[in-house]
C-alpha cells in the first residue's frame, strides 16, 4: 500500500465533513425514493446471467473490464440476501474475478459494495491495471473517476469479453 497515491498533485488540503443529514434522503428502490433502476430494467442489459445473478457493463467509466453484478431479487445488502444466495455470491464472485483476470493486463480485481446509490444488491468488480501500483487499494475507484472515460461501447465490449469467459 505504500505506493498508493491519489490522482491529484500535492498539497491537498484536508477539510471537515459537512453537517450530517439525518434522516438521509431515500435511495433508489427504497420506500419514498425513486424507483429501482435495476428492477425497472433501466440499466445496461445483462451481458451474462444465471438463476440468481445478472452481470452488467458500466457506462461513463474509464476502466474497460469493469462490471457490476446484481441479484435477481430486490434486496438491499449482504445482510438481506437469503442464506443460499449469500453463499452463492462467493461462487459467482470467483467466476467474475477469474473472467476479468483472463482479459490479461490486470493485476488484481477489486470488489466494491457501496450501496449508497441504489437499494438493490449490486457489487462492483474493477480491474486494477497491471503495474499501476498507485491505484492500489482504495485509490483505484478515485483513479477510475479521474481518468478520461472510454466510450460506453468499449466498456460494453470488454464486459462481453468477461461474460464470454464466465
Ligand atoms: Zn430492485
Amino acid at each position: 500500500m505504500s505506493t498508493m497515491a491519489l490522482p491529484y498533485r500535492e498539497p491537498l488540503v484536508p477539510r471537515d465533513p459537512g453537517d450530517r443529514q439525518i434522516p438521509e434522503p431515500p435511495r433508489r428502490g427504497e420506500p419514498g425514493g425513486p424507483p429501482c433502476a435495476i428492477c425497472a430494467g433501466k440499466t445496461t442489459s445483462a451481458v451474462w446471467s444465471d438463476d440468481n445473478w445478472t452481470l452488467h457493463a458500466p457506462v461513463q467509466g474509464s476502466l474497460p473490464g469493469a462490471v457490476w453484478l446484481a441479484s435477481r431479487i430486490h434486496v438491499d445488502s449482504f445482510a438481506d440476501l437469503p442464506e443460499e444466495l449469500a453463499a452463492d455470491f462467493g461462487r459467482v464472485a470467483a467466476r467474475v474475478e477469474r473472467a476479468i483476470l483472463a482479459l490479461g493486463d490486470v493485476a488484481r480485481v477489486h470488489l466494491y459494495r457501496w450501496g449508497d446509490g441504489g437499494a438493490h444488491f449490486h457489487v462492483w468488480f474493477l480491474p486494477r491495471p497491471l503495474g499501476m501500483l498507485e491505484a492500489s487499494g482504495m485509490a483505484l475507484p478515485i483513479w477510475e473517476d479521474v481518468l478520461p472515460n472510454v466510450t460506453d461501447e468499449e466498456l460494453a465490449a470488454a464486459a462481453k469479453r468477461v461474460a464470454s469467459m464466465m
